[in-house]
């Protein structure tokens, strides 16, 4: 799209937003993705009821959009401990995760580019999340999932009409697998959540929607769950779009695999990849992060931390968050038990408002291990 660029975060190369390209063809390395960075809140369209009202700040037009309605999910006030906090439900999003932001920025992008297939790699909510905008944008999709998978979080991307093929190996050789299928066949685009930087574009918008919901201005503090880091480096692109003050951030990782924590005890300007345990925080099991870079600039750039987070008050947040009525998956429920840890272990946490991001939905995954 005219006036977008990506910029390598690692040998600077610069190119046009034009094409399918989902890293730097020269090093590898991720890209970082600039354009019409500043919003004018008297410019929105009021009328449009999604995330698309923020069209003047996305890499792709109104007119162009594949769209299932996603955004403006509620805010609402609640209690988490005895505080006031504030819950966004991205949850309620149309395939039940907070994914649908991007998915949807991304499956306009490359079908606005004549792609008809789309070659995915995932396991959970970004697998069902594409698969779910190929079905409304009328294309293919193919998921590479790794062979370990339970079948139940395959169903629903399966649902939408996406080929499933399981790969032997570590979640890096799905990725190639994915890769591989993309590079030969000429009427496919590897749509990748955690390189593509249109993927950011539409996660960002969360924070957007929070800035209007509190009437024009920021929380104190967001808490989020972090894996791949599209929510966390999206917050960061929204700052830049609108004025300060500015939010702390705070990424929330399951204890067994928090390799952003472990980064920012170290002082690093890049995450060293872990080795992961189990967790029942699937959807944050990243063990080396593509954007890793991105996202320890975005919690440093914030004033924010980063929270490890053992699964037994992983496990208590999950039914306390139920008991509200939110019914969320367990990965979904890091930020709150980020917030309750450092209620009672950081000293003071910022003055003002406080945003807990509720990523995705518990019908997916049930109560099982729960209860
Ligand atoms: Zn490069």
């Amino acid at each position: 799209m005219a006036g977008w660029t990506v910029i390598c975060e690692r040998c600077g190369a610069l190119e046009q937003l034009d094409h399918a390209g989902w890293c730097c063809p020269r090093c590898g390395a991720v890209w970082v993705i600039t354009g019409s960075d500043s919003l004018d809140p008297a410019r929105l369209f009021p009328s449009e009821r999604s995330l698309w009202r923020y069209e003047q700040v996305l890499p792709v037009s109104r007119a162009d959009a594949v769209s299932l309605g996603e955004g403006m999910t509620p805010l609402i006030p609640g209690e988490l401990s005895g505080h006031p906090v504030w819950f966004k439900l991205d949850f309620l999003l149309p395939t039940g995760s907070f994914k649908d932001r991007g998915a949807s920025l991304l499956v306009s992008h490359l079908h606005r580019l004549g792609y008809r297939r789309l070659v995915v790699d995932s396991s959970g909510n970004a697998a069902a999340a594409l698969a779910g905008y190929c079905a409304a944008a009328g294309i293919g999709c193919h998921v590479f999932a790794p062979a370990v998978t339970s079948p139940a979080k395959l169903a629903q991307a399966r649902a939408y009409g996406a080929r499933v093929t399981l790969v032997e190996g570590s979640r890096e050789q799905v990725a190639a697998a994915a890769q591989r299928a993309a590079a030969t066949d000429p009427a496919a685009a590897y749509a990748s959540h955690n390189w593509h930087p249109v993927f950011i574009e539409g996660t960002k918008t969360w924070l957007l929607e929070v800035w209007e919901q509190l009437g024009g201005r920021f929380p104190a503090a967001c808490f989020l769950p972090v894996g791949g880091g599209s929510l966390l480096v999206g917050a960061r692109r929204a700052c830049q779009a609108l004025p300060g003050p500015y939010p702390a951030l705070i990424a929330a990782q399951p204890q067994a695999c928090a390799p952003l924590v472990e980064a920012l005890a170290r002082g690093a300007a890049d995450v060293t990849p872990v080795v992961p345990a189990p967790t029942l925080a699937e959807g944050a099991r990243i063990a080396a992060p593509p954007r890793g870079r991105q996202m320890l600039a975005a919690i440093r750039g914030s004033g924010g931390w980063a929270e490890a987070i053992e699964e037994d008050l992983l496990i208590d947040t999950v039914r306390q968050l139920w008991r509200q009525g939110l019914y969320v998956e367990p990965t979904a429920a890091l930020g709150a038990a980020a917030f309750r840890q450092a209620l009672t272990h950081r000293g003071p946490l910022p003055e003002g408002e406080v945003v807990i991001v509720l990523t995705g939905s518990g019908l997916k995954t049930g109560t099982r291990r729960i209860k």
